[in-house]
């Protein structure tokens, strides 16, 4: 039955494959690990959609893990821009130097694991789909259609892996993992499955329940807690002064318009001119714009018709929207 799985899995992909600029056709030679890894660190937190245009600006810009290896860290950064979690982008040029400086990536998860910013996930999907190895990489979609296929209700991640690799084949494995990505995230989709174009319907524990929906239970999240801040306007002559922040931490190495620390009990200031809302992981953030003549912090001033080449994340970019909104209004 496993084996059958596998090949209806692998037939539905061969059908539906998906043309993505970091994978190759099914029966093709594998694409390059540094192009599966770039996409698989752009694509956690972040949309197909979104990642797409990205990944094929950061590859003509860094056609290889050598050439991103020499570039400078802030020219990354900048290139993220708008994609979040920067912490990714840190990780990822350390990593770079570090494959660079080996003369290539490790051929294996286990190998692979080590790397900065590589987890679990990552380096068993590397694993699988650059170098053909059985490795059971479990994301959050993969985890859904394992949970619902065998009926868990809140399987651990060793009982997840186990029952990936039940199904894996040994010769296939690359087209097997992304054929499973994708039922996650095309078919067996956390709210209303499509099971009715299903290729395992009839091998699935959940929807013989009549409600396969319920299947992962879902996870109780920690309550967010809400913090306050504040970002400094400075202009002259045509240009805004911005600064970086500091190199660890959120939004670390990151341009940004200067400004307080982000606190719980901070209210509004007087002299803002309005606020930005922005939800990180762990926290929502109010961050008000206050216009200022004194400089602040160690920067330098980014004229405002080239605002867009500063690589500021989407919470100062949205910032200097509202101003410059407020602005073209008056
Ligand atoms: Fe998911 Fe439905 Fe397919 Fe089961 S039958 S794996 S619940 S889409």
């Amino acid at each position: 039955m496993t084996a059958n799985i596998a090949k209806r899995l692998i037939q539905h992909y061969v059908d539906n494959f998906r043309r993505l600029p970091w994978r190759s056709p099914p029966h093709e030679p594998p694409p390059e690990p540094y192009r599966v890894w770039l996409s698989e660190v752009m694509l956690q937190q972040t949309t197909v959609a979104t990642v797409r245009p990205r990944f094929e600006r950061f590859v003509e810009r860094w056609p290889t893990v050598e050439a991103l290896a020499a570039a400078p860290e802030a020219d990354v950064l900048s290139e993220w821009a708008g994609l979040g979690y920067y912490a990714r982008a840190r990780n990822l040029v350390a990593c770079a130097r570090e494959v660079a400086g080996r003369g290539g990536f490790p051929g294996s998860a286990a190998g692979l694991r080590v790397l900065p910013g590589i987890g679990a996930y990552t380096s068993a999907a590397i694993a699988a789909i650059a170098f053909g190895e059985k490795a059971p990489a479990v994301d959050t979609n993969v985890e859904r259609v394992i949970a619902r296929l065998y009926g868990l209700s809140a399987p651990s991640r060793a009982e997840v892996e186990a029952g990936v690799l039940a199904l894996m084949p040994t010769d296939r494995p690359g087209d097997f993992v992304q054929a499973m990505m994708d039922l996650g995230a095309t078919i067996c989709r956390p709210r209303n499955p499509r099971c009715g174009e299903c290729p395992l319907q009839h091998d699935c524990a959940a929807f013989a329940t009549g409600d396969p929906q319920a299947f992962p239970r879902a996870r109780k999240r920690a309550a967010r807690s809400h913090k306050a801040g504040v970002a400094y306007w400075i202009e002259r002559g045509g240009s805004v002064w911005l600064v970086r922040r500091p190199p660890r931490g959120l939004l670390g190495g990151m341009a940004a318009l200067p400004g307080s620390d982000w606190s719980e009990d901070m209210s509004r200031p007087r002299d803002a001119i309005g606020a930005v809302r922005h939800v990180f992981t762990h926290f929502s953030l109010d961050l008000f714009v206050v216009p200022r003549s004194e400089l602040e912090g160690e920067g330098w001033w980014q004229p405002l018709d080239r605002l867009a080449e500063a690589g500021l994340p989407t919470l100062y970019k949205r910032a200097a929207d509202l101003v410059l909104g407020i602005r073209a209004a008056a």
